[in-house]
């Protein structure tokens, strides 16, 4: 044990159930903090405590001392599905803003040093993301804003939130901008996964010579990260004299068509792709690691098919679970 101690908010997510166990194997006590846990795997946490985010009274009850790291990873979110439709606009708006707000105010008051705080790729402009071939995601690109979700427009406000206190209260932030983050124990079905997950469940579920559904034609392109590279880049960040926002992603960039030829290869799986209409979101996105690289000398250290291998293994085992389960039902 190293005799310190982190606070995970949003430890029952894809994310933050596998910090968690980053964190505790570094040796550091570890408090978890979600409306649910983890899906997947029963918590590793030290200590698990359910609860809703928003309510400011519950936050202040579980920043009860001064932890030394804190890791804010709530938030109302989901794959193109959920945030793009504009169906769920008003709850990822109310619901973050919330979280950010009571979060910060009750790591104020308990003096915590340092909090993190994950923002997305999603606050870029959109204006700069139509051409697939060549997005523009640098940090500062940022301004003039015109994200092209409201998830977007929130976690830009967040941002901004967690820079002015450590601006007018002293209190160390750490913001990473992801791109696309995926690996096993992530959503997989449901509404919620994202395109790693959703395709390697459409490829693990078709009939050889079968066929998958793609939203939009195929050709956006997009960068995907796998988890522990996420964590290693966020430790680094957190630990770090610099404050970000940086990029949190890979420039490995694929056409999601490109994505699901990887899936089928890692598969040996030959299927076609049948597009049809649905939430594609922006044309394209890349991370753009040099801040990160001049700043904490990170950059992805595998390349994305090792990653997507070891996610559709997680997601053809999830799919085989089920259908034996179905079966018995
Ligand atoms: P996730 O949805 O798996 O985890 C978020 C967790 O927050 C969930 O377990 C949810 O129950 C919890 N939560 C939501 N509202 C809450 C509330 N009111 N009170 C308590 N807990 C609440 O998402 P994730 O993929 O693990 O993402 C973690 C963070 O990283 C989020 O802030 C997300 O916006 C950000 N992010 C993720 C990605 C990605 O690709 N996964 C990309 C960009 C940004």
């Amino acid at each position: 044990m190293t005799g310190k101690t982190a606070l995970v908010s949003g430890a029952g997510g894809f994310i933050g159930s596998h910090l968690v166990r980053r964190l505790l194997a570094e040796g550091l006590w570890v408090r978890g903090v979600d409306l649910k846990f983890p899906e997947f795997s029963s918590t590793a946490a030290d200590d698990f405590v359910i609860g809703d985010l928003r309510d400011p009274g519950f936050c202040r009850s579980i920043v009860d001392r001064r932890f030394d790291e804190v890791y804010q990873l709530a938030a109302d979110m989901g794959g193109a599905g959920y945030i793009f439709t504009g169906e769920h606009d008003a709850d990822v708006m109310h619901n973050s803003a919330s979280i950010n707000l009571n979060m910060l105010e009750a790591c104020r008051r308990r003096a915590v040093p340092r909090i993190f705080y994950s923002s997305s790729a999603c606050i870029y402009p959109l204006h700069n993301q139509e051409d697939p071939d060549n997005p523009n995601c640098a940090e500062a690109s940022a301004y003039p804003a015109a994200p092209d979700s409201e998830y977007g427009w929130e976690k830009l406000f967040s941002e901004r939130l967690y820079l002015s206190y450590q601006r007018n209260h002293g209190i160390l932030v750490r913001i990473a901008r992801y791109h696309n983050i995926f690996g096993p124990e992530g959503a997989w079905q449901g509404g919620k996964e994202k395109a790693p997950a959703a395709v390697c469940r459409k490829v693990a579920l078709a009939p050889p010579g079968g066929e998958i559904e793609i939203w939009g034609d195929g050709n956006q392109t997009r960068s995907f990260l796998f988890i522990d590279e996420c964590l290693e880049a966020t430790l680094r960040l957190t630990r770090s004299d610099f404050s970000g926002p940086v990029n949190i992603g890979s420039e490995e960039m694929v056409t999601i068509n490109g994505l699901a030829g990887m899936a089928m290869r890692i598969a040996g799986k030959q299927l076609s792709i049948r597009h049809i209409p649905g939430p594609t979101g922006v044309r394209g996105r890349n991370s753009d690691n040099r801040l990160i690289r001049e700043k904490l000398g990170w950059a992805p250290s595998r390349p994305l098919e090792a990653g997507l291998a070891a996610t559709y293994r997680w997601i053809e085992q999830q799919a085989r679970r089920n259908e034996r389960v179905r079966q018995a039902a």
